[in-house]
């Protein structure tokens, strides 16, 4: 036949194609090496309750701390993270690494709550639930200072499961946080569907809102939307006093952003943040 006589060619990529598919398994083992070698460091930006400016939190983001190149961001490895063998151990450091840390903090008498961001294969793969309990006994945290937070994307295909684990975790008194709300398209099924405490307005409607009048109508709907649902609200990407201000007038209960600081190491979060500051419980 045509096939036995046919001699099979290598598959041919243009130049620029090889490089990237080189460039990423190149970047897949540095990052299976900077696991196992511990590079990676979870960052810690502060979150505040907008009326009195107290830091009630912080947001738990993962850094790459690489020997040459310093520290990378997670949008330059965590989609290839992702799509590997690799997105079960990062997310479990993740969770454990956030886990030790908050009851640390909570042992020393600071009441922080910390967010943890979820992963797709946390729905796919593990028992989330059971990771979750496991953590809190192994950890002694108190389940209040948790908030998990959720995007669209990662529960995008797992919509049924997802309520159950959603369920499960917060009878157990941890929160769920919905990320960048309004940046996906069924952001409004999800709060309908989903079991949640807080929505996190995403920063793209954040950054603008004082001189973008839809922005700002989409800021203080979701808002409005949050409270009537019985939900908390926070917003991303405070950059300046007079977005503060404006947020806090719409009545936003809580906000991050660089106004307030941005994402840094657990030491300099706990010098900058924590001993002058006298934190509240959240
Ligand atoms: P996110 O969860 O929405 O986190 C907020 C991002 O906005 C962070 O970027 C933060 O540094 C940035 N940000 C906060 N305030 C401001 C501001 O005022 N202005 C500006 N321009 N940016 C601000 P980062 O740390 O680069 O993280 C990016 C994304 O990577 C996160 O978005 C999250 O989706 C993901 N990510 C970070 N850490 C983890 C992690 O531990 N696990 C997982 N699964 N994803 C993570
Ligand atoms: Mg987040
Ligand atoms: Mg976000
Ligand atoms: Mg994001």
């Amino acid at each position: 036949s045509a096939w036995s006589t046919t001699r099979l060619e290598p598959v041919r990529f243009a130049p620029s194609m090889r490089q990237a598919i080189e460039a990423r398994e190149a970047l897949e083992i540095e990052l299976r090496r900077a696991l196992s070698r511990n590079e990676f460091e979870l960052f810690y930006q502060p979150q505040v309750d907008l009326r009195s400016s107290k830091v009630i939190g912080a947001e738990a983001l993962i850094r790459w701390h690489h020997p040459q190149r310093g520290y990378v961001s997670p949008g330059a490895f965590m989609p290839v993270v992702a799509t590997t063998s690799l997105a079960e151990g990062v997310s479990a450091w993740v969770m454990e690494t956030a886990f030790r840390q908050t009851a640390a903090w909570h042992r020393a008498g600071h009441s922080v709550r910390v967010g943890i961001n979820l992963s797709q294969c946390q729905f796919s793969v593990g028992d989330l639930v059971a990771e979750v309990e496991r953590l809190l006994v192994a950890c002694q945290v108190p389940p209040e200072l948790i908030e998990l937070e959720v995007t669209e994307d990662i529960i995008l295909d797992k919509f049924q499961q997802a309520n159950a684990v959603f369920s499960a975790i917060r009878a157990k008194n941890i929160k769920i946080a919905f990320d960048d709300f309004g940046t996906g398209y069924g952001s409004l099924t999800y709060l309908k569907k989903f079991s949640l405490d807080t929505i996190k307005i995403d920063q793209t409607f954040v950054k603008n809102f004082i001189l973008d009048a839809d922005d700002a109508a989409i800021v203080k709907a979701t808002i409005q939307l949050g409270h009537s649902l019985g939900l908390s609200v926070i917003a991303e990407g405070i950059e300046d006093r007079d977005t503060w201000y404006a947020l806090r007038d719409l009545g936003c209960d809580q906000g991050q952003g660089y106004h307030f600081g941005k994402p840094v190491s657990s030491a300099d979060f706990e010098a900058s943040f924590l001993v002058s500051n006298g934190s509240q419980a959240a």
